[in-house]
């Protein structure tokens, strides 16, 4: 064992696979690392609930990481609990070439050593298959009798009866054919790896692509430092990157400075324009024309949808859209009024949500939302759960109209968008006391983890604030489309 007990870990080593930079910046400036997001955060926990419940798969191990911290004590403890054939063991360590792994769960089939690794996911993404083949790689050579490895996600046609069924809940696929044949990939990865650190000199690697595939890197505050101006050509949306790096490697880092050629969108000439002006894009004609289709009586409409990995109410799967939230508003003599409703997460109670929004509806002639996609779907839903209230909420459907049309076909276009074209983003254009930056919850994924923190919370106080939390969230939501609305009135009004 060398003293440097190991240098790569499979994180390190999925970094070196994105961008040698990266993973050097990893290795030795961790301090440069963006902060983590409250997104990211939460969908690390739902790792481990996952990853916990996927024990239950094979009950009794022991848990290396629960008897101790110290990675070099975890190694020599997976070794000693291998020599005496522990059937089952989880986070079992082991350390190759300088590069350690920790297998979820590590099985003794009396004959054969099996290792699994849980994804709280439905689907196997090219990462995980790297992730598993390094792990694989590492223990075809450190471990006699090792066999098979299987990557464990959520199956997609579970459904939740009485009880849980945690055989039925997970599936596994091997990856031993992928893993022999990315066997010297990895050996290639790993010194090259090593190599990169003895040098111990930053990889003098440009941005590009890599930068947000597969994941977005940790280091972008770092190495965007540059790239952040007000007429950066990043701020341009809905365009090929591509066409935007070979432009930022030709030193056309601002809108200013790209030559007029022929050839461009039409919607990227907009936002070129707009930035370069500092100045809004306004389409009359398009905007007079949606505002034309909203009847009379109009109200904003946001929904919010629960998601849980390991489903909770009976007869649902893995990852279902559970709606819990909506909220609405409306302008009566210039006030605006709210009307909200969240369903108690102790059941699922989708028929009383669905009452609700019909009720809450009915008065309006014509429904605005952002993003129609998801309303339409959930209500599509719910038509099919409860077909008593069908006509009633096809005619919902009906009256939905989606407000993200006007951002998405470019009939208005502000220089502050900076390529996001969601609401958040709108929350900066309408006004500065409509943004997320006071809000407990910032995101619908944020909202989604919220609301499932309700599940095992019994305290009254804490469940009353977070649903005003979530409610406020919600409404905030509604509130920018509002906002919105009347600006776009406001710009076409002579
Ligand atoms: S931001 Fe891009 S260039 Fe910088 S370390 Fe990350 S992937 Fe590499």
């Amino acid at each position: 064992m060398k003293t440097t007990f190991y240098s790569i870990n499979k994180t390190s080593f999925l970094k070196f696979d994105q961008c040698p930079k990266a993973f050097f910046l990893h290795k030795k400036s961790p301090q440069l690392k963006d902060p983590i997001s409250k997104e990211k955060q939460m969908t690390f926990k739902r790792g481990h609930e996952v990853g916990n419940l996927a024990q239950h798969l094979f009950p009794g191990g022991i848990n290396v990481s629960l008897e101790t911290k110290n990675l070099e004590e975890a190694y020599y403890l997976t070794q000693q609990l291998i020599e005496k054939k522990q059937s089952v063991i989880y986070e079992a360590t082991f350390v190759f070439k300088q590069t350690l792994v920790m297998v979820d769960i590590l099985n003794f089939n009396g004959k054969f050593w099996e290792a699994y690794e849980v994804k709280s996911s439905l689907k196997i993404s090219d990462v995980y298959i790297k992730d598993a083949c390094l792990q694989y790689y590492v223990l075809k050579n450190s471990l006699a009798e090792f066999n098979d490895f299987y990557l464990v996600t959520l199956n997609a046609d579970y459904e939740l009866k009485e009880e849980l069924n945690v055989m039925e809940l997970f599936k596994k696929r091997s990856i031993r054919k992928d893993a022999e044949k990315n066997l010297i990939f990895c050996e290639s990865k790993i010194e090259k790896a090593l190599l990169t650190l003895e040098e111990n000199k930053v990889p003098n690697l440009p941005i590009g692509k890599h930068c947000f595939s597969p994941y977005s890197c940790d280091f972008l505050g770092t190495c965007w430092e540059n790239t952040v101006h007000k007429k950066s050509i990043f701020n341009i949306g809905k365009t090929d990157r591509e066409q935007l790096f070979n432009w930022y490697n030709n030193g056309i880092t601002t809108v200013d400075k790209i030559p007029e050629q022929m050839g461009l969108h039409k919607n990227i000439q907009i936002q070129i324009e707009s930035i370069s002006k500092e100045k809004e894009y306004v389409d009359e004609t398009n905007i007079k024309n949606f505002i034309n289709s909203v009847k009379t009586q109009y109200c904003f409409l946001d929904m919010e949808v629960w998601q849980a990995a390991i489903p909770k109410y009976y007869n649902t799967k893995p990852f279902e859209q559970i709606p819990f939230l909506y909220s609405m508003c409306y302008e009566i003599n210039n006030e605006i009024v709210f009307e909200n409703y969240l369903k108690p997460i102790e059941s699922d109670n989708r028929e009383m949500f669905l009452k609700q929004i019909l009720l809450s509806t009915a008065k309006f002639e014509t429904i605005i939302v952002y993003d129609k996609n998801l309303e339409v779907n959930i209500l599509n839903n719910l038509k099919k759960l409860f077909p008593e209230y069908s006509a009633k909420a096809q005619e919902l459907i009906f009256k939905l109209t989606d407000l993200s049309i006007i951002i998405q076909n470019f009939y208005y276009y502000h220089p502050k968008l900076k390529s996001n074209f969601s609401l958040k983003a709108i929350a900066e254009i309408v006004s500065e006391d409509s943004n997320y930056n006071n809000e407990a919850i910032s995101s619908g994924l944020v909202a989604m983890n919220v609301y499932e923190s309700l599940w095992n919370e019994s305290n009254p106080i804490i469940k009353e604030t977070i649903y005003d939390q979530l409610k406020s969230y919600c409404n905030m939501d509604t509130l920018i489309s509002l906002k919105f609305f009347n600006l776009l009135k406001q710009k076409v009004k002579d």
